[in-house]
């Protein structure tokens, strides 16, 4: 335990189960004496996220659907009468109808593109644009971003159309709120099955290829995902912004793994 983020209070997004990749993140900026809020969605997942952010300290538990205006604005309201000044926000959120996250991209529907796009891209910006207010100088907002956005993955689809935005998106958010000293990033996760990724087709066969290509031979965990994201939510980071920052056991990096073969 540290005191790296002791006096900073960081609101965390998207947090299902102690499955999710928000868990590791805020554990670890827990562990390093973060003050936390969690937002839900909807009333299904209250009851999983209430212990898990008792478990943390925190009994800032409140509900907001990103696909609903009102549901940020009244999220936000809520915090800047708890808190007044924010820290750090987290966005790990995500959504696309799981139909489409097999067979062929080319097959999207134009509602559910419409829909990943909103939920998983628009939200960020819209989530940050209420955040920006209420920032401290040094404040910074992280999303979670995944390879599909960079390369075609099998079954990604149209979330990888949509990762590419998200990661186009800290770029120019990155830009507007740097004369803040307020930073945006990414972190490009390795697989980690969570609900989300259940969701998607093959995922074990994708773990399992991850297992064998990356360079570190082994997928990631969500207590490194948090390690990093301490990182670029703390002051280590400070000069870190715009940036897509690969935790995937660097998997990106592989054109082609050597392998032992025999004569070809
Ligand atoms: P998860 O299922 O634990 O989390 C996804 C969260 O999104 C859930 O808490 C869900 O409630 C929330 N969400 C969906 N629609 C919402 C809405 N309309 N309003 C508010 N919240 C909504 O899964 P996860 O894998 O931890 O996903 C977190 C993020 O990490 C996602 O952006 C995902 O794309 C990204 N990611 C995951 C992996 C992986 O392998 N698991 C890899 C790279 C990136």
């Amino acid at each position: 335990t540290s005191e790296l983020m002791k006096g900073k209070r960081g609101l965390i997004m998207g947090l299902a189960n102690d499955k999710s990749i928000a868990w590791g993140i805020a554990k670890a900026c827990a562990d390093a004496g973060a003050e936390l809020a969690f937002s839900y969605q909807g009333d299904a997942l209250k009851k999983r996220v209430d212990p898990l952010a008792a478990s943390v300290g925190s009994d800032i538990v409140l509900p907001c659907d990103v696909g609903d205006e009102a549901s940020i604005d009244a999220l936000f309201e809520s915090l800047q009468e708890r808190w007044g000044k924010l820290d750090f926000i987290v966005h790990a959120i995500g959504f696309s109808d799981k139909n489409e996250l097999r067979g062929r991209y080319v097959d999207t529907s134009r509602s559910n593109f419409l829909t990943s796009m909103d939920i998983s891209v628009y939200s960020f910006t819209a989530v940050v644009n209420r955040a920006e207010k209420m920032m401290n100088p040094g404040g910074s907002c992280l999303t979670l971003t995944y390879y599909g956005a960079e390369k075609v993955m099998p079954h990604y689809n149209v979330m990888g159309v949509a990762k590419a935005a998200l990661e186009a998106s800290v770029r120019y958010l990155a830009e507007d709120l740097g004369k803040d000293n307020i930073r945006v990033n990414a972190i490009s996760a390795g697989t980690i099955k969570t609900l989300a990724a259940s969701g998607i087709g093959d995922f074990r066969l994708i773990m399992k290829w991850n297992e064998y290509n990356s360079p570190l031979r082994r997928t990631v965990t969500q207590e490194e995902v948090g390690k990093s994201a301490l990182y670029l939510l703390s002051d280590l980071g400070s000069a870190v912004t715009g940036e897509v920052h690969h935790v995937d056991a660097g998997y990106h990096v592989v054109g082609m793994k050597a392998v032992d073969a025999p004569d070809i």
